[in-house]
């Protein structure tokens, strides 16, 4: 609807000073001014609705692969698609606080997707400095802990991560670093020996991206202690801190 312009005020107050611990840097302020950081939260809530289109090809370099998957989710049916978005809005609060300007891949923006392809695209165009994809998995009971995967080296057909390997090791050591003591949450018990992180060839968002990248499974959603950690507001909001650190240590090294 297009309701009426508010009348203008008589007088305006000078704006309130910033409560404690609520400064927020002004714009081109803050550690992180001038960085540019994309967070794709992984999967989307209406892949479930969309599965023909999700499950289209896609080309992904070395092979092809769907479009999207609908993600995991815990037995008693919170979402994987519900945790990531609700992680990257709390990251994307924490660097925005640091100066950095931040873009989000989808955000009620679409009933399904974006397509994996497409997910790195969003990256590269904005010329991130970094790039997080955050996921949670579905593994078996007893399964624990979070991992991050690294890009593989790969080149073949449309995907080349050579100049993205290394910072993108960088960057995913420095968030299973900070994950760790921001969470208190010990790495995978299933991947990555004990190093909380894995590298991978398989995925396309990895695959397709030029600039430094990680995904992170921050806990398995089949696991009765880890997902009581995933369905944690508190929990989260200390998942978000870590990565948030990790991605802020990276960009000012
Ligand atoms: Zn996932």
């Amino acid at each position: 609807d297009h309701p009426p312009p508010p009348p203008p005020p008589a007088r305006r107050a000078p704006p309130p000073p910033p409560a404690p611990g609520d400064a927020r840097p002004a714009p081109g302020e803050g550690p992180l001014a001038g960085k540019v950081v994309v967070i794709d939260p992984g999967h989307n809530p209406g892949n479930f609705k969309h599965t023909a289109e999700i499950n289209k090809l896609v080309d992904i370099g070395t092979n092809r692969k769907e479009c999207d998957t609908t993600g995991t989710a815990g037995n008693a049916g919170y979402t994987e698609a519900e945790f990531t978005a609700d992680v990257s809005q709390r990251l994307r609060t924490l660097l925005r606080k640091e100066g950095a300007t931040v873009k989000l891949t989808h955000e009620n923006d679409r009933p399904w997707g974006p397509c994996v392809d497409e997910r790195a695209e969003i990256g590269n165009k904005a010329g991130a400095d970094a790039v997080i994809s955050i996921h949670a998995d579905g593994s078996g009971a007893g399964n624990r802990g979070f991992h991050v995967i690294l890009p593989a080296l790969v080149k073949s057909g449309g995907a080349d991560t050579t100049k993205i390997v290394t910072p993108s090791r960088d960057l995913g050591e420095r968030v299973a670093g900070n994950f760790v003591r921001a969470t208190g949450s010990a790495p995978s018990n299933y991947v990555g020996g004990g190093t909380g992180l894995d590298v991978r060839d398989d995925l396309g968002g990895l695959n397709l991206s030029t600039v430094p990248k990680v995904f992170i499974e921050c806990g398995n959603m089949r696991d009765s202690k880890d997902i009581a950690l995933l369905t944690s507001a508190d929990w989260r909001q200390k998942a978000a801190r870590g990565m948030a650190d990790g991605i802020s240590g990276f960009l000012t090294r």
